[in-house]
């Protein structure tokens, strides 16, 4: 059986021999001019999805994306192909945007990115009305979908006004996508943009190839250190902080220790900004001190870890937060590492907050949700699809949790003790003093409040600090205690504690691990799966060399030159002809003949 059109373009632009998941069944879905709405999770592929209907479908495409920083490389890496892509935005100057206005005018362009407020100006509709006319709109995509929510924080209103595309163009396929998993915002997004009669894909939202991590807190600047050096000396990568501060601090902490890290936040300027960006995605090896500014449509591939020093706010945060790591398949992990005095600040947050009360009762059980991930036993792909409604085959075998199953105790005697000193030291105590009076301990505070003469004095010695401490947190974490407010964050009982406290329900704690680092065993087999040991190969970093040369030449960022993988595929095969390049995956036909040659060269001198 011959290759169809679909399946001929991927292999001569794209350089892949197959498709993925249900890539096939979308292209073709849209390239015959049905709507879709597309649910598939970062590093799912979805960019085929719409490129190459546009490819297949006469006229161009039009693409309507929000980040104006990144539309750049988008259509530098369709260039690298050998497609005409250019876009429109603020940042052209008005030569370069009439110049590709007139190639536009001229049927000249395969693929056309825009931002949605210029989509939206009358001039460019009219303009639109002219393309249709001409040369034809071959498919409108919506790309990040999400951003028509107004609860995510990539909220942009003008998303809300596409549904003009619709109207004005009617006979013209609409493909929206977006990888943002939860149910509200994919009826949303259905309903913002008319998609009611769209098919939709729905692709599983697991991430086989990320390594869930959480770790307590214990020294987070140490551990972060131990996590690099063991695991990521040259990789990079994204540290999450919650606060401004927290990231220009450790940002300069990283630098000091000799780390290649930047700063990345709303309040720096945006020049610094977007040379702090710039560097990330164009270097390699470069880590990113943010907040949660920093992230969307970040498509740099090779990000190989995220680090999270802070709680994220939702399960939904963690989901895509750590999911901007591995975008090109290969293993990348998600660490984080988090502690009693997290739980207590980011519900104090959440409560001194002036959001509404209904909002924050929704915004508090999203936390408990991602507290309860913290805190479980289970596999953590598991937990993670199970928010989201959808079932895991099986255990990992390679999350913390499934490498060093965690035990679990019965805490009801240790957490009805616990309660019972908050209550009879007056709920307005934090967990270090409570632990005090726990262990018997007549500390200067203790005494001074005569705590030293409750009948919870002392009766906790048969644990030590660190259980205690876990004790605590849990019983935060489920709900058992809150901050309160007023006394500066000190414990109180929640309605939840009375059924434990008199002896009414029992509970199961689990039993903190002594550590979360990996043996090196297990460290070493992940490693020579993906990279066969090609750190320490001189022929790995000399072709990284050249790749980095050619991306320097073009002032274009690495991957778009070759992706790792592609690389990867390049050190293992050792291709020694041109034929023999064009059947890794990653190399068409353009990339074969600009670059093909370059890197036959560099296998050759390693060859000698
Ligand atoms: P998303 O936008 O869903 O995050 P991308 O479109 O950036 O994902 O694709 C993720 C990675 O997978 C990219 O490196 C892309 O080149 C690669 N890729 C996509 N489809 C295929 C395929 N059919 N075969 C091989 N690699 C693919």
């Amino acid at each position: 059986m011959s290759a169809s059109p679909a399946q001929q373009l991927l292999e001569l632009t794209f350089g892949y021999s197959a498709f993925r998941g249900q890539q096939e069944a979308i292209v073709n879905h849209v390239a015959s001019g049905g709507d879709a709405l597309v649910l598939m999770p970062t590093g799912g592929g979805k960019s085929l999805c719409y490129q190459l209907p546009a490819l297949l479908r006469s006229g161009v495409g039009i693409v309507v994306s929000p980040l104006i920083a990144l539309m750049q490389d988008q259509v530098d890496a369709l260039r690298q192909l050998g497609v005409n892509a250019a876009f429109l935005n603020s940042s052209l100057d008005a030569e370069t945007a009439r110049a590709t206005f007139l190639a536009l005018m001229r049927g000249e362009i395969q693929l056309l990115y825009v931002a949605p407020e210029r989509l939206l100006t009358q001039s460019f509709l009219s303009t639109l009305h002219d393309i249709e006319q001409r040369i034809g709109i071959a498919l409108f995509a919506i790309d990040e979908a999400h951003c028509v929510s107004q609860w995510g924080h990539d909220f942009r209103p003008e998303y809300r006004q596409l549904t003009v595309l619709h109207e004005v163009f009617p006979s013209v396929p609409r493909i929206a996508l977006t990888a943002t998993a939860d149910m509200p915002t994919r009826n949303e997004i259905v309903e913002r943009l008319g998609l009611q009669e769209a098919r939709q894909f729905v692709s599983s939202f697991d991430r086989p190839n990320i390594r869930y991590r959480v770790a307590l807190k214990d020294n987070a600047r140490k551990q972060l250190q131990a996590f690099l050096e063991a695991e990521h000396s040259n990789d990079a990568g994204i540290v999450y902080c919650l606060s401004r501060r927290k990231v220009e601090e450790t940002a300069a902490w990283m630098q000091q220790q000799g780390w290649d890290a930047l700063a990345y936040h709303a309040g720096l300027d945006a020049s610094i900004r977007q040379a702090n960006q710039q560097r990330f995605l164009r270097e390699e090896g470069v880590i990113m001190v943010a907040t949660v500014a920093f992230g969307m449509g970040i498509d740099k591939p090779n990000v190989r870890f995220v680090a999270h020093l802070d709680l994220p706010k939702s399960m939904e945060g963690y989901y895509q937060e750590t999911g901007r790591a591995g975008r090109d398949g290969l293993p990348a992990d998600a660490w984080m590492v988090y502690g009693l005095g997290d739980v207590v600040s980011m519900r104090q947050m959440l409560e001194g907050s002036d959001t509404p009360e209904e909002r924050k009762r929704l915004e508090q059980q999203k936390l408990n949700a991602l507290l309860g991930y913290c805190e479980s036993t289970a596999c953590r792909h598991q937990t993670i699809l199970r928010y989201f409604s959808e079932e895991h085959p099986g255990d990992c075998q390679q999350c913390d949790n499934c490498l060093h199953p965690v035990e679990t105790w019965d805490g009801t005697e240790a957490a009805r003790m616990a309660l019972s000193c908050v209550y009879r030291s007056g709920q307005r105590f934090g967990a270090g003093h409570l632990i005090d009076i726990l262990l018997g301990k007549a500390t200067a505070q203790v005494t001074r409040f005569q705590h030293n003469t409750l009948s919870t004095f002392g009766i906790g010695q048969s644990l030590n600090q660190a259980q205690w401490s876990s004790v605590f947190r849990q019983l935060v974490a489920a709900g058992f205690l809150e901050a309160d407010m007023e006394a500066y964050g000190g414990l109180r009982l929640t309605a939840l504690a009375r059924p434990l406290l008199k002896g009414e329900t029992n509970i199961w704690l689990r039993r903190d691990p002594q550590t979360s680092k990996l043996s090196k065993a297990e460290r070493a087999s992940r490693h020579k799966e993906a990279f066969a040991g090609a750190n320490d190969d001189p022929l790995w970093q000399a072709l990284k060399a050249k790749r980095m040369e050619l991306a320097r030449e073009q002032e274009v960022p690495p991957y778009v030159i070759f992706h790792d993988s592609t690389l990867l595929e390049i050190l293992n095969q050792r291709p020694g002809s041109l034929t023999e390049m064009s059947r890794i995956s990653g190399v068409g036909a353009a990339k074969l003949e600009r670059y093909g040659d370059a890197f036959l060269e560099v296998l050759e001198e390693f060859a000698r």
